[in-house]
């Protein structure tokens, strides 16, 4: 039983300001933090404190963020198979009005040189019970970890973007919100692809779907502090629980569980439950 990674890792720049800039303006900042970030760092490190035994691939530059990223990793317990790029790291800068309103910039950096995957990541991608991919890398290297794993394929189809048929088609799990299942066409729509397709509805919960029956999960009632993450969270603990032999619906009661102990938290990372954490949460809510 294993879970494996193929994704993206950022640091998170994030400014707090009164407003937005406008174009030529400057605004001075009201607070700056940095986080390690990136859906695939989150989703992996969301995996391992699920107690997933759990395996990253990604490319980092050479540079002090990557070796902050890594370290990060470690810190949580997943193992790397970590290209080092002359690229730099990916960063995401992200400026934060008081409104809630953002702006962000990413620079992809190294995470847009992950292309043509070597023997060793194919072998390990084909070493997995399962295999999670997001769309923050080159769409190619998505196709390409989802043709050469032998477990369960599972794609969280975020940021959002069109996908081929030929894509889904290697899918056996669909994760998206509501937004993105929205652009894809609709729950029925993506069943005639992929067998089976959960829906996130932030404060709300999520719905499977399968061909044979839909089951609603409702969400946990909880104080939000930030829900920057939410979603990775509830990704990486989706793949811990089915990992261990959980039917869907019960691994999406689980991913709820820690989506929402996440979000009474700042930041991405920072907020990621431990499994004491969920099973603690889990039973009392
Ligand atoms: P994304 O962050 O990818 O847009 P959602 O907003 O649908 O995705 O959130 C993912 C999951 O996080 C939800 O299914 C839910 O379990 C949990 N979640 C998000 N926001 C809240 C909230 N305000 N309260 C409780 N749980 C939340």
């Amino acid at each position: 039983m294993s879970v494996l990674i193929v994704g993206s890792g950022n640091v998170d720049l994030v400014s707090q300001v009164e407003r937005i800039p406008a174009p030529g303006e400057t605004v001075l900042s009201t607070g700056f933090a940095t986080h390690a970030g990136g859906k695939g760092n989150n989703q992996a490190t969301a995996a391992a404190r699920a107690s997933a035994h759990t395996t990253f691939i990604g490319a980092f530059g050479d540079d002090d963020n990557g070796a902050r990223l890594l370290a990060s990793l470690a810190d949580s317990g997943v193992h790397t198979l970590v290209r080092t790029s002359t690229e730099p790291t990916g960063i995401a800068m992200i400026t934060v009005a008081g409104t809630g309103e953002n702006a962000i910039v990413v620079n992809a950096g190294a995470n847009a040189t992950l292309t043509r995957l070597t023997e060793d990541e194919l072998r390990a991608i084909a070493d997995a019970t399962i295999v999670l991919l997001q769309l923050e890398i080159p769409l190619a290297t998505v196709v390409e970890a989802a043709r050469g794993a032998t477990g369960t394929v599972v794609l969280n189809a975020a940021p959002a973007r069109p996908l081929s048929r030929d894509l889904l088609a290697a899918v056996d799990l669909l994760v998206v919100n509501e937004h993105e299942a929205e652009l894809l066409g609709g729950a029925d729509e993506l069943l005639t692809v992929v067998p089976r397709l959960v829906v996130t509805l932030g404060a709300a919960g999520a719905v499977v779907h399968t061909r044979e029956a839909t089951t609603a999960v409702a969400g946990i009632h909880v104080e939000a502090v930030d829900t920057t993450g939410a979603g990775d969270t509830f990704c990486g603990a989706l793949v811990a629980r089915l990992d261990e032999g959980a039917a869907l619906p019960e691994a999406v009661r689980f991913a709820t569980a820690a989506a929402a102990l996440s979000v009474t938290r700042a930041g991405a990372v920072p907020a990621i439950p431990t499994r004491e954490e969920i099973d603690d949460f889990h039973a009392t809510h």
